[in-house]
């Protein structure tokens, strides 16, 4: 490990992982129009509106209604709205416990030569890895530790100085001497009852369609859920993936299916 990537810490580790074949990053708004050209090339249609309700006639979903007073009819509701899904799915009358919660992204640049770095995340939870020239990290806060509903999108750069830079530091000392370049806010959509991705039908709603609550892991299952759901409602059935695991049923019966690795 120290041949490999001799700026790492290791003397306070008794372990690690390493992923050596296909592990990366990639662009996450670029995949989402790579998804978006695909989908209109076979017919797919855009529409742009604001959903402020969502019709329902006892156990069936009917539609939507959009802030500019159009109504949609539909024969299949699906909830993807992100941090915003505990509301959405509020308007149909349904209980997700999924919460908008802030997290920082940290642009920093570093003269020391750091090569070769993979995504690393220390055993505090802090990830770093290269962004072009300069590198990116942050974290999310721990079990325990204060986490309120958030929309807005101000920076918190204390949590830099006072956390996110000195454990750096400690885990790649060649960090202590950085630059702060930028820094920005995103919301995790997160499920608090299990950290985990809600997938599928309403047991009682059944054309009510769940794929929320991937908190912050959603751009690497984005691709599974879509297609699970898509064969959902095509056939009725999961063909690839059986997702029955991350269905709402778990969430009705409030047992966890926890995901203990969140970054
Ligand atoms: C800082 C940060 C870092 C992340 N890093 C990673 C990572 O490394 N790997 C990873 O896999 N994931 C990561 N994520 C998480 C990932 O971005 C999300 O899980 C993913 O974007 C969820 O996709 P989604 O389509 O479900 O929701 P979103 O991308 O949030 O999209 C929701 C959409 O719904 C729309 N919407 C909301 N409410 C309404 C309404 N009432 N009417 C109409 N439209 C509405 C929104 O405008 C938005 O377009 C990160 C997130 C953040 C914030």
């Amino acid at each position: 490990m120290q041949v490999r990537f001799p700026w790492l810490r290791i003397d306070d580790l008794a372990g690690a992982s390493l992923g050596l074949a296909d592990e990366g990053w990639f662009d996450a708004y670029a995949l989402l129009q790579a998804f978006r050209r695909k989908a209109r090339s076979i017919g797919v249609e855009y529409m742009a509106g604001e959903v402020v309700q969502v019709d329902r006639d006892g156990e069936r979903a009917m539609g939507v209604r959009l802030a500019d007073g159009r109504t949609i009819a539909a024969d299949w509701v699906v909830n993807a709205a992100g941090p915003r899904a505990g509301e959405v799915a509020a308007m149909a009358g349904l209980e997700l416990p999924v919460r908008p919660r802030k997290r920082f992204v940290f642009h920093f640049d570093c003269r020391a030569a750091v090569s070769g770095m993979p995504l690393t995340i220390d055993p505090t939870g802090v990830y770093v890895r290269p962004e072009g020239p300069a590198f990116i990290g942050g974290y999310s806060p721990r079990e325990g530790e204060p986490d309120p509903d958030a929309f807005g999108l101000e920076v918190d750069r204390s949590k830099f100085e006072g956390f996110v830079w000195p454990t750096l530091a400690h885990r790649v000392p060649a960090f202590e001497a950085i630059r702060l370049l930028d820094a920005w806010a995103g919301h995790y959509e997160v499920n608090t009852l299990d950290h985990n991705g809600v997938i599928g039908p309403h047991p009682e709603v059944r054309n009510f369609l769940f794929a929320n609550g991937f908190s912050g892991h959603g751009l690497q299952q984005a691709p599974a859920a879509g297609r699970a759901l898509a064969e959902w409602i095509a056939t009725g059935e999961y063909e690839t993936l059986d997702m029955r695991p991350l269905g709402y049923e778990r969430i009705a019966r409030q047992e966890p299916l926890r995901e203990l690795n969140v970054v």
